[in-house]
Formats: structure tokens, C-alpha cells, sequence
């Protein structure tokens, strides 16, 4: 038992002396010049020569560009975290290629995130103390929770955000949490929305984590400081830390929240259904409440899927195109598409009243248990296009009883499993009888 390790990265605040927080600056800003340099030699070579550079090829690059007098800063900071930055766009060029994300993009100073990467050559780790390469004293890392014990780091992250404030994420090698036994049968369906965050099977609206009325209060504050300052003076830049310290600390809060709840279902449930929502649309969503609602979605679906990883709970990710807000949990029948304001309906089928989500909840539970109980094994989809297709036999999906629209859903049918393939269906012989 508890074979299995798993690596987890554990995040803490520090605060660096004058000193290191000077040289973490420089490093930053070297790890964004390496990554940028690269990013034009690649791209160049690829615009004008149809030829990929790989990462040995950048890396002997660096070595050179150190040569160089223009460049000679380069060599004043740890070298470990200008080859990671390599590794990272080299990753980043792999994604591209393999149509899983954009095209890399230059780091900005302003826009993007400082952060350097140190592997296990440029740190000492001694008795819990963490000394980066070229600096003499430790890093002072408030232990805001233990470490596992002999837990040693294989890979130091350092970063500040836009408020300014530093963190240190240290990767250890972890034996997952002590499983709480459930119940085999626990299992739940969330459904996402709009009014309330999620909706469980159980009936249970989990409500959007809102802007407190303090906190929109002090941005607003804070935001018409920040317009009345002249533009590029120290004021200004005092107050554009103000607004991204209230920025933070409301997702601080909103993370906070979304790692309750995952954890809360996770613990309780052995079997979880979700949808597959598209999580692309995210970007051209214009009204903020459903992007604020979308982005917590997208980070409660992460957080659900490494911590069934964990705890060793089944995750089924139902196709998108399962109709689970127009189904009958009752009797299976599929209704017209419902416009988005309709919260509630009555089944023509079985004239049963729905709560809209509730439904939905309770559909995406029955098709995960359906995918369960035929040992489809549907994993936590890292990449969206990896769907369950296909029984033992090799055949492709067969298709929900009345579930129309394209694509299959994740459920499979296989022989003498006929009827409980169905969603609702066991449900509904139970409601009858
Ligand atoms: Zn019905």
C-alpha cells in the first residue's frame, strides 16, 4: 500500500535580503533575454529555412552569446535557469508542433511572469535550509505548511508576481495522502454553470466565489489612485502594486475556495463525473462574470483531476456533446435545446419538474457510472483529444439511446449491459417501481 509517489510541488512565501532580491532581479530578466534570443533565432531559422533549431543547438548558443560583449551579463547569473528557459521554449515549440497550444511568445517585463528555474545542481539543500547557486545565505522561506518528511526538492521554482511579492516552489516526491476510505458506490456529478459555480448530483449549488464587498471596494479605490497618477512616475508604479496586491489577494481567495471544494469532493466521492467543457472559449468571453466563472471552472477541473490522481479516485470526463441538460433524468427522453435563461423544466415524457443544473448533475452521474461500471477506465484527460473510444471488441462507440448531435459520448455499451448503459435508466426502473 502506498507504493505509488507522486510529485507535488509545495509553494512558500520568502522574503529575500536587498541583496538577493537584487540578484533574482538580474536573474529574471537574463532567463527573459536567453528566452527571447532564442525565440527570434528559432523563429528565423524556421521563417527563412524551414529548418527547426532544437535545444542543443540554443544551448550552444548561450554559450557563445556569454562570449559576447553586449551579452557578457549573462555570465554574472546562475547558468541552470537560462538552460531551463531554453528547455522551457523548446517544450513550448514541441506543443506548438503537435497543435496542442499558439505559438511561443516573447516574455515581456511587464506582462509576463518572472520566474528561474533552478534544478538540483544550482541549489544546496541542507536541513531544511535552501541556498541558491552564487548566493551565500539561505532563502528566508516562511513555512506556511511542512514539507514531507525527507522530502528533498528536485527542482526550485522563484518567482514574484505583480504585487510583488516572492515565492519559492519547491518539487518533492510524495506518497499520496492517506486514502479515506469511502463507500465504493460514492460518487457524484458536477455539472458547471453560470448562476451557481457547480452543481452536484446531490442537489448541492455551490455558489460562484463573488468579490467580496470590501475587496471590490478597495479595487475601485485603489483603481482611481492608480488614473490619477502622471504617467511613468514612481507614483504610479507605487500604485499599480496597490491594485495587483487587491488583484492577488482575491485570487488567493478564490484558490483558496476551489481548493476546499476539490478537496471536500474528492475525499467524499470515489467515482466523479464532469463535463468537457471547452475551456478555449475562455479568452473571447466578454462579460467578466462568465469569465471569472469560466477561469475558477477551469481550475477546479485541474485541481479535481491531480487529486483523484492522489487519492485514487476515478475521474470520467463525459464528451461535451452529452446533452446532460436537456436529458430527462428520469425517463432518458432528450428534449429540445433549452435556451440559457430556463432554469427549470417539466419532462413532456414523464412530466417530471427539473431543477436545470440538478438534472444536469445527475446525468453526468449516471453516464460516469455507466463508463465505470463497463471499466472503460476513462482517465483524467490531460489532452482533450484522447477520448475513450471504442469497446474491448474494438468497435467504436455506440451512441446514447436518443442522444443526438455529433461526436460519441464517452459511454460504452457492451453486450447484457444494454439497458444500464443508458443514463437515468437505472434511476428511472428504481422511481417506477
Ligand atoms: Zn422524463
Amino acid at each position: 500500500m502506498g507504493e505509488q509517489r507522486v510529485k507535488r510541488a509545495f509553494k512558500y512565501r520568502f522574503y529575500p535580503t536587498p541583496e538577493q532580491a537584487r540578484q533574482l532581479t538580474e536573474t529574471f530578466g537574463c532567463v527573459r533575454k536567453v528566452y527571447n534570443m532564442a525565440l527570434e533565432v528559432r523563429s528565423r531559422a524556421w521563417a527563412e529555412e524551414r529548418r527547426r533549431i532544437g535545444y542543443a543547438e540554443t544551448s550552444a548558443m548561450l554559450t557563445a552569446w556569454k562570449k559576447e560583449d553586449e551579452c557578457s551579463y549573462l555570465s554574472d547569473v546562475s547558468s541552470v535557469p537560462l538552460q531551463q528557459t531554453l528547455r522551457h521554449l523548446h517544450s513550448a515549440f514541441e506543443s506548438f508542433f503537435t497543435k496542442c497550444s499558439g505559438y511561443p511568445r516573447f516574455m515581456s517585463r511587464k506582462r509576463s511572469r518572472s520566474s528561474a528555474e533552478y534544478t538540483r545542481s544550482a541549489f544546496r539543500w541542507r536541513d531544511g535550509e535552501l541556498i541558491l547557486a552564487k548566493m551565500r545565505a539561505p532563502l528566508d522561506i516562511r513555512w506556511s505548511r511542512p514539507l514531507p518528511p525527507e522530502a528533498r526538492p528536485s527542482t526550485v521554482t522563484v518567482s514574484r508576481d505583480a504585487a510583488g511579492r516572492w515565492f519559492v516552489s519547491l518539487l518533492v516526491e510524495d506518497q499520496p495522502q492517506q486514502r479515506r476510505q469511502v463507500a465504493h458506490a460514492a460518487a457524484v456529478g458536477i455539472d458547471a454553470g453560470l448562476h451557481s459555480l457547480v452543481t452536484l448530483s446531490t442537489g448541492e449549488k455551490v455558489p460562484n466565489p463573488r468579490l467580496g464587498r470590501e475587496n471590490s471596494g478597495r479595487l475601485a479605490r485603489a483603481q482611481r489612485e492608480l488614473a490619477r497618477k502622471e504617467k511613468g512616475s514612481r507614483n504610479q508604479a507605487k500604485a499599480r502594486r496597490k491594485v495587483a496586491r487587491v488583484h492577488a489577494q482575491i485570487a488567493d481567495r478564490r484558490r483558496d475556495f476551489l481548493h476546499k471544494l476539490s478537496t471536500r469532493i474528492v475525499q467524499e466521492d470515489q467515482l466523479v463525473a464532469i463535463e468537457d467543457l471547452p475551456v478555449s472559449n475562455l479568452v473571447c468571453n466578454r462579460s467578466l462574470a462568465r469569465s471569472v466563472a469560466d477561469a475558477s471552472w477551469a481550475e477546479l477541473r485541474r485541481m479535481l483531476e491531480y487529486k483523484c490522481a492522489w487519492y485514487g479516485r476515478e475521474l470520467v470526463v463525459v464528451d461535451r456533446y452529452f446533452p446532460s441538460s436537456r436529458m430527462c433524468s428520469a425517463c432518458g427522453l432528450v428534449r429540445d435545446p433549452l435556451p440559457l435563461d430556463v432554469r427549470e423544466w417539466r419532462c413532456n415524457g414523464c412530466g417530471a419538474r427539473h431543477d436545470r443544473d440538478h438534472n444536469a448533475a445527475q446525468n453526468l452521474l449516471a453516464a460516469g457510472q455507466a463508463v465505470s461500471a463497463c471499466g472503460a477506465g476513462v482517465r483524467p484527460q490531460r489532452n482533450p483529444s484522447v477520448r475513450a473510444v471504442g469497446d474491448e471488441a474494438g468497435n467504436p462507440v455506440s451512441r446514447a439511446v436518443g442522444a443526438p448531435g455529433p461526436g460519441g459520448d464517452v459511454k460504452r455499451r457492451t453486450p447484457g449491459r444494454r439497458s444500464s448503459s443508458r443514463p437515468g435508466s437505472a434511476r428511472c426502473r428504481a422511481a417506477r417501481g
